[in-house]
């Protein structure tokens, strides 16, 4: 089961609604929680295809060093990866399957429909090599924060 705070869940599904018709990606950052992941930032990447951007995406590797950086400079590790689907269901793609490579971490995809994001799904990658990995569905948990109006933006401390 992925955990995810609910800043966190609101985060992707927006970017996939702000994207539309086009696809959104980015990363996820958190701690390892039980077999799987505790999300507790989703940060943007800006979606590389440029060849076919509704139904592709990629994080270009200098910006995924950058992000594992400053993650392990604030203790957290990428946990998954998340991207859109418009107009399509919240189902991985051969394509997905293809270019997923991160043993363990989680795959989150957000059906966006009309421009609204309606499903979102979480696909584990299990497995112990390339031959063998295998995408699992998991259940989100999503975690009320304790300050849950804290704006975007804001200081957290006075
Ligand atoms: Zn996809």
């Amino acid at each position: 089961m992925l955990q995810m705070t609910r800043a966190v869940y609101d985060s992707i599904r927006a970017h996939g609604e702000e994207t539309y018709p086009h696809e959104c990606c980015g990363a996820l950052l958190g701690r390892p929680a039980a077999g799987s992941w505790s999300i507790e930032e989703a940060v943007r990447a800006g979606n590389t295809r440029t060849d076919s951007a509704h139904n592709r995406y990629q994080i270009a590797p200098a910006e995924l060093v950058r992000i594992e950086r400053e993650a392990r400079a604030r203790g957290l590790s990428i946990g998954g990866f998340y991207h859109s689907h418009p107009d399509h269901p919240a189902q991985w793609s051969a394509t997905d399957f293809a270019e997923a490579h991160w043993l363990g971490c989680s795959y989150v995809i957000t059906a966006v429909a009309q421009g609204k994001a309606t499903i979102t799904n979480s696909f584990l990658l299990a497995g112990t090599t390339e031959e063998d990995k295998h995408f699992e569905l998991e259940a989100i948990e999503v975690t009320e924060t304790a300050e849950p109006l804290l704006a975007q933006g804001e200081s957290k401390k006075a």
